[in-house]
C-alpha cells in the first residue's frame, strides 16, 4: 500500500505530467470505485489539469475547480502510460478500475489487485466532501508540525502508539509499513501506551517519524510510478522482514499478527529482548 512518501512522488510525477494538459476522459473499469454521482465524469472532459496535491494518502488532481480525488488504499496502484491503449475499458473484466486520459495521448489506470476492492475515487467540488479527507489529523511533514504539536497530539491518547500513528484522524499518511518503520527507528515497542511516554520518548519518536518520513519521500522523489513500490520495499528495515537480520543489532526481525494485518519489529531494540505475545505463534505452539 503506498503511504505518505509514495503518494508524494505520484502528486509529483503527475504534476510534471499532467499540469496544463486537459482531460479528455474517465472511464471506469468498475462502477463501483467512484463514490460520487456529481459532478458526473463526463464534467471532467476537455478541463485542464491546473494542480496536483496530497492529502494524507489521497491524491487531488484539481481540474479547474472540480476534484478528481483518489484513494489507492492496500491493493491499489497508479499505472502511467505515455501513450495510452485506445481500446474502451469495460466494466468489470480488468483489474483496471479507473482510466484517465489526457490531451496528449497520455493517461493512467488506477489498478487493484486482489477480490477486495477499496480504492476509491471521488469527484468533487470541494476537496473537504471526500469523507476520509474532511477527517484528517495533520501532516507530519507540515512545518507546523512540531515536536510539541506532536506531544499535544499524543497527550491523553489511551492507545497504543502502533495503533495511534496509523490513526489518519491523529495523523495524515502514515499506515502499516512506515509505523514498523518508525517505531523501529524510535526503538520503542509498536504496543507502548501514547499517554506514558516521557519528554525523551516523544523527543525520540518524533524524530524518528520526521527522519523516517523525510528519508523515504527523498528516496522516492523522482522515481517513475512503476519503481515506487519496489523502492518502498528496499527502504523498508524491519517492516515486511520477518525472519530476516535486523540492520541495526542483528537480532531476527520478529512479527505480530492479527486478523488482517502483521506488524514487524525487532525485540532487542525495541522491547528489552522481550519477545511480544502473538496469537498466531502460540496457538502453533500449543
Ligand atoms: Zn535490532
Amino acid at each position: 500500500m503506498p503511504e505518505l512518501p509514495e503518494v508524494q512522488a505520484l502528486v509529483d510525477f503527475l504534476g510534471e505530467r499532467v499540469v496544463g494538459l486537459a482531460v479528455t476522459r474517465v472511464e471506469l473499469g468498475s462502477f463501483s470505485v467512484l463514490k460520487t454521482f456529481d459532478p458526473p465524469p463526463q464534467a471532467l472532459e476537455g478541463v485542464p489539469v491546473d494542480s496536483v496535491s496530497r492529502h494524507g494518502k489521497f491524491v487531488d488532481l484539481d481540474c479547474d475547480g472540480v476534484h478528481l480525488v483518489f484513494h489507492l488504499a492496500r491493493a491499489g496502484w497508479l499505472r502511467w502510460s505515455d501513450a495510452m491503449p485506445n481500446t474502451v475499458l469495460r466494466p468489470g473484466k480488468s483489474p483496471i478500475a479507473l482510466r484517465v486520459r489526457f490531451s496528449d495521448g497520455s493517461g493512467f489506470d488506477l489498478t487493484e489487485a486482489g477480490t477486495k476492492k477499496r480504492l476509491a475515487a471521488y469527484l468533487v467540488r470541494d476537496p473537504k466532501d471526500v469523507p476520509g479527507i474532511a477527517t484528517l489529523g495533520p501532516d507530519p511533514l507540515a512545518e507546523e508540525f512540531t515536536r510539541d504539536a506532536f506531544a499535544a497530539l499524543l497527550k491523553g491518547r489511551r492507545s497504543q502508539i502502533k495503533g495511534l500513528l496509523r490513526d489518519q484522524g491523529f495523523i495524515a499518511g502514515i499506515g502499516n509499513a512506515y509505523s514498523d518503520e518508525i517505531l523501529h527507528a524510535a526503538k520503542m515497542s509498536p504496543f507502548a501506551m501514547a499517554s506514558s511516554l516521557d519528554d525523551e520518548a516523544v523527543d525520540r519518536l518524533y524524530a524518528a517519524l520526521r527522519e523516517t518520513l523525510t528519508g523515504a519521500v527523498a528516496a522516492a522523489s523522482g522515481k517513475p510510478a512503476a519503481e515506487l513500490k519496489d523502492a518502498k520495499r528496499a527502504g523498508m528495515r524491519v517492516h515486511g522482514r520477518t525472519g530476516e537480520k535486523c540492520p541495526v543489532c542483528g537480532d531476527v526481525v520478529r512479527e505480530v499478527s492479527f486478523a488482517d494485518s502483521s506488524l514487524q519489529y525487532c525485540a532487542t531494540c525495541q522491547t528489552g529482548g522481550k519477545p511480544l505475545a502473538d496469537r498466531r505463534m502460540s496457538r502453533l505452539l500449543k
